[in-house]
């Protein structure tokens, strides 16, 4: 399908497409293996300026936003869901910066997380606050001038990697959620630890760490927006970054797509390819059709947001929810079409349907984002707007 991209975005998209190719694809299976971080990779986006697509120009960056993220995004996962991650979750850590910074913080971070040199990360999960985020128990306490964190996050993405956390953390414990504040905390600052890390089902490649903080203390400067807005900072984040997780769902579903139709002209049943079979036909036209429905909501949920639209929660969430429970559905046809050999780790789309899984989980469960639309169906239809 025709997305008339502009010249900027096809070479943006190509690129990405050119190193997915190039650098990740020959490591994808290794690293998947080992869990090793991408560094190596995240050097090569960072040269390649892609780091920059989604940050203002006057922090260094190219000036564009999350469509121009999803592109990359998308390509990058194509080849490898957990590669692409270290990318996408810097993206999650940076928006906050670019839309609650000061011009001071923004001018300490951007143009270093534009240029790739460092990587962020946003630690809100905690062992028992996921879906319930209100319930988090991490403490931020005030104390003259500075602010005093104790606690534990857990499953943080580029967890270890990242150099700049925005962490939510309680600066009001007795106002529960409006009592939050999400603040910026540095890799190497006293007091800030990190924990286990995970040994996972998929997305091996990334790194999910726990981050521990004992009386980890950082300036007041470090407020991202208002004391008190810390879960508005972090619902306004996720609007913003769910069609970059939608992103990745589409690129997993369509390299698992591009994997089946090629095997299935070479693997021969009955005396001819398998894709000479109805019965395999419809599947790959159903796999086709459901990737391209996908990476239209998620092309336009992406657009909404850089049109300026300032109610994004709920086209935001219906591309999460509906490009992740696709890359479930086809990452699960590709090992069907692939049959046994699919099963196997010799094979590429096993991995897929590992990665793919992760998609319907973070971010928000798809219940949790069914919740979301639903609501914002409720409200819209009180307000008496279509
Ligand atoms: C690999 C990985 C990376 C992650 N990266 C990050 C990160 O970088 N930063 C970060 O802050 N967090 C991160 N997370 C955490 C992630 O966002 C949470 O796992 C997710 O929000 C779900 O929380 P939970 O796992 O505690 O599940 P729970 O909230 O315990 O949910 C369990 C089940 O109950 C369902 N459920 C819960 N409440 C409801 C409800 N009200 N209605 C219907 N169903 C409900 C859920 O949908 C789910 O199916 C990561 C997690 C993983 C696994």
């Amino acid at each position: 399908m025709n997305y008339f991209l502009t010249d900027d975005q096809k070479m943006i998209r190509d690129l990405a497409a050119q190193i997915a190719k190039e650098k990740i694809a020959p490591i994808a299976a290794e690293l998947d293996e080992t869990g090793e971080f991408p560094w190596e990779v995240v050097k090569t986006l960072g040269t390649s300026d892609l780091f920059r697509v989604f940050i203002p120009t006057e922090y260094d960056g190219l000036g564009g936003g999350m469509f121009e993220m999803a592109l990359v995004v998308e390509e990058l996962s194509k080849a490898c869901g957990g590669i692409a991650l270290s990318y996408a979750a810097s993206g999650l850590g940076t928006i906050p910066i670019i839309l609650f910074g000061t011009p001071e913080q923004k001018k300490t971070w951007l143009p270093r997380l534009a240029s790739g040199e460092i990587l962020a990360a946003f630690a809100l999960t905690e062992p028992n606050a996921g879906s319930d985020a209100a319930s988090i128990k991490t403490q931020a306490k005030p104390d003259g001038d500075s602010y005093v964190i104790t606690g534990t996050k857990q499953w943080i993405t580029n967890g270890g990697e990242a150099t700049i956390y925005t962490v939510i953390a309680l600066t009001d414990p007795t106002r529960g959620v409006r009592g939050s504040t999400a603040l910026l905390v540095e890799k190497g600052t006293p007091g800030f630890d990190f924990g286990k890390k995970e040994n996972k089902m998929g997305i091996r490649a990334s790194a999910t760490r726990e981050l521990v903080f004992t009386d980890c203390r950082v300036p007041k400067s470090s407020i991202l927006a208002k004391e008190g807005m810390g879960f508005l900072v972090a619902m306004k984040t996720f609007d913003q970054s769910r069609p970059g997780v939608a992103a990745q769902a589409v690129g997993i579903a369509a390299g698992a797509l591009d994997k089946a139709v090629a095997y299935a002209q070479e693997r021969k049943q009955f005396g001819k390819p398998i894709s000479n079979f109805q019965g395999m036909q419809f599947m790959l036209a159903d796999m086709a059709t459901q990737v391209e429905a996908a990476r239209a909501l998620t092309y336009a949920a992406a657009r909404t947001i850089d049109g300026g639209e300032k109610d994004v929660a709920k086209i935001s969430s219906m591309a999460k929810v509906f490009a992740s429970d696709t890359a479930m559905r086809v990452t699960t046809d590709a090992v069907q079409v692939f049959g046994g050999y699919g099963y196997m780790k010799e094979y590429p789309v096993e991995k897929m349907m590992r990665d793919a899984k992760i998609t319907q989980i973070y971010e928000g469960t798809n219940q949790i984002q069914r919740e979301v639309i639903a609501m914002n169906l409720i409200k819209e239809s009180i307000r008496g707007k279509k």
